[in-house]
């Protein structure tokens, strides 16, 4: 059990007010809110270790090394990867679909050939193999997306060809909740002999992941999501694969010898991660997977489950009210429109009332043109959110409903 008013004060930020009224923070998808114990970390570090890891003599350049590798360590055993090596530290999900675009492409792509990723997609599930696509002279396969939000499972198998190099699919879409069948998909492209990444941002924070019984060759996630600190993220990599591709960017420590008639690479994750990296933001990182551990992933997706189930429940009563998506298995996301009240005109009038969501088209603009809307209302939760918070959420909107 969740004892959320206990949770809530690990949070100072939830104790704002905006414009006079309680925050009613529901835009956890976009980045969630950060425990005291992930803030002290970061202004603890800066404090007692700071210095440059990975090539200093010194004992703070020894002593932050540790507690970066240490990070690595615990991104492992959060993520169940069978080792370090395969935890390659990136900016976030964006950085990490780029990496693997960029270098995947490099290694195993030639014109002709073709990478299936679905119509759910971020955009930073999209563009990066765009960009790719347009340099090598693949082609992207898209597989539809139901009525109800959730990928056409026959039509996946169909696209599947003997050109076919990669799957790359969201765990969990940022717009419509719906959680993929991944272990599913990933079967399926195996019985082929084919490669599986997984964009991981919608699924860390709210599912317990382990990379080794989803047999996942790729999964990637942000820091901001799961209580961590911006400006850091993960690229989970299968060691066989990550050590037949070439380096995404070149600079200091991804390296092992440099002259000018040619460089070697440094081994893994370090061929990876030029330049210095953001060791303070591993730090915080690890402290933010200690805390949603000592609650236990399992007892946070219960909880935001009941949340959500609850939010569904609540909403529905609204008259006018239309969600978009209704696949069954969902995660902590509820995407709808009112009437015909723009999802902008709403967020704003909510956003009046205390009440943060988000609105538009969620970086996923293919799956609104697939929709054939604009844009939605999103709101989205975490295991500090509460149903008061939800019963706010509503009466939020029955009051803006009532102003047009
Ligand atoms: N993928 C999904 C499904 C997301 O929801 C997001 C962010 O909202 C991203 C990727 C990109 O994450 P970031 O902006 O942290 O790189």
């Amino acid at each position: 059990m969740i004892d959320v008013e206990s949770i809530r004060r690990d949070f100072p930020i939830l104790g704002r007010e905006v414009y006079g009224k309680p925050l009613v923070y529901l835009d956890n998808a976009a980045t969630t809110q950060k425990p005291q114990c992930v803030i002290d970390s970061i202004s603890d570090a800066y404090r007692n270790v700071n210095a440059n890891v990975h090539r200093g003599v010194h004992f703070l350049s020894l002593e932050a090394t540790d507690m970066m590798e240490a990070a690595r360590e615990k991104v492992r055993q959060f993520i169940g990867a069978g080792s370090k090596e395969e935890v390659i530290f990136t900016r976030g999900t964006t950085e990490s679909m780029n990496l693997l675009a960029s270098s995947f492409s490099r290694a195993f792509i030639k014109e002709g050939d073709e990478v299936i990723i679905s119509g759910m997609e971020h955009h930073s599930n999209i563009v990066p193999w765009q960009l790719q696509a347009e340099r090598y002279g693949f082609s992207l396969k898209v597989i539809p997306v139901t009525d109800r939000g959730e990928l056409d499972m026959e039509a996946f198998s169909a696209l599947i060809s003997a050109r076919t190099r990669l799957v790359s699919i969201t765990h969990v879409s940022n717009v419509l909740g719906t959680v993929n069948p991944v272990s599913e998909i990933i079967r399926i492209a195996h019985s082929h002999g084919i490669p599986v990444a997984i964009d991981g941002a919608q699924g860390v924070p709210h599912i317990t992941v382990n990379v080794q019984s989803l047999d996942a060759d790729f999964y990637a996630f942000s820091g901001h999501k799961i209580y961590g600190p911006t400006g850091i993220g993960v690229l989970y990599g299968r060691k066989e694969l990550l050590s037949k591709m070439p380096p995404y960017q070149g600079g200091g420590e991804m390296i092992k010898k440099v002259t000018f008639q040619g460089t070697t690479y440094n081994e893994l994750p370090y061929k990876f991660e030029a330049g210095t990296p953001d060791y303070i933001g591993s730090i915080a990182l690890a402290k933010a997977l200690d805390y949603v551990s000592s609650i236990g992933m399992d007892i946070i997706a219960d909880y935001e489950k009941s949340l959500c189930d609850y939010a569904l429940e609540r909403l529905a009563a609204i008259p006018g009210m239309r969600f978009i998506g209704s696949a069954p298995e969902r995660s902590g996301v509820i995407s709808f429109l009112v009437g015909d009240i723009h999802p902008s005109d709403m967020g704003t009038l909510l956003d009046r009332l205390g009440i943060a969501v988000r609105t538009g088209h969620h970086c996923a603009e293919p799956l609104m043109d697939r929709l054939g809307i604009p844009g939605t209302v999103r709101a989205s939760f975490s295991f500090y959110n509460t149903k008061q918070e939800i019963d706010a959420l509503s009466a939020g909107i029955e009051r803006v409903k009532s102003m047009f």
